[in-house]
């Protein structure tokens, strides 16, 4: 599906909603976040509806970061305040993913701002070799059947 008339953000891409756009080209648009976690966050959104990465191609997610890096370098020159970045996707509900056409978030940061990411409790105790072996196999099984 190129473009889905129900997809708030196919609108946008379609000039059939507003937005407030930073960039354009062939492949990805970014434009501001409506409800941004600090001034200056992006969303860069590929032009051709894709409710998931999985339905996204190489080509455009790499280009998705591509153009996410060259805006998080920006943000860091534009005077807005940006001591730092987080470039994130939230892919599935389940993940925090609310508008299911597929996007980068770029989030200028800084120390104090009150985003950040919850981890559960015991997070930080780590896990053994034997378990992160185990876990890194299946993954690989599943990248060598491709
Ligand atoms: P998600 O939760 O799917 O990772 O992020 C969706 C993002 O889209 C949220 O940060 C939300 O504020 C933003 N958003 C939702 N609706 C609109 C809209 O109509 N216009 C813009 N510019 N951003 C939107
Ligand atoms: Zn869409």
């Amino acid at each position: 599906m190129m473009s889905d008339p129900s997809c708030i953000f196919c609108r946008i891409i379609a000039d059939q909603a507003e937005a407030s756009f930073v960039y354009r080209d062939e492949t990805v648009t970014a434009f501001m976040d409506i409800n941004p976690i600090n001034p200056g966050h992006l969303l860069v959104v590929p032009n051709r509806h894709a409710s998931s990465l999985g339905e996204v191609n190489d080509e455009v997610g790499s280009h998705m970061f591509v153009v996410g890096r060259k805006l998080a370098l920006a943000l860091r020159r534009s005077g807005l305040r940006c001591d730092g970045v987080n470039l994130f996707v939230a892919d599935g509900a389940a993940a925090g993913q609310t508008v299911f056409h597929s996007h980068l978030h770029v989030v200028p940061r800084h120390a104090g701002d009150g985003f950040g990411f919850h981890f559960p409790p015991g997070y930080a105790r780590g896990a053994s070799r034997a378990d992160l072996d185990a876990v890194a196999n299946r993954v690989c099984a599943v990248l060598e059947e491709n």
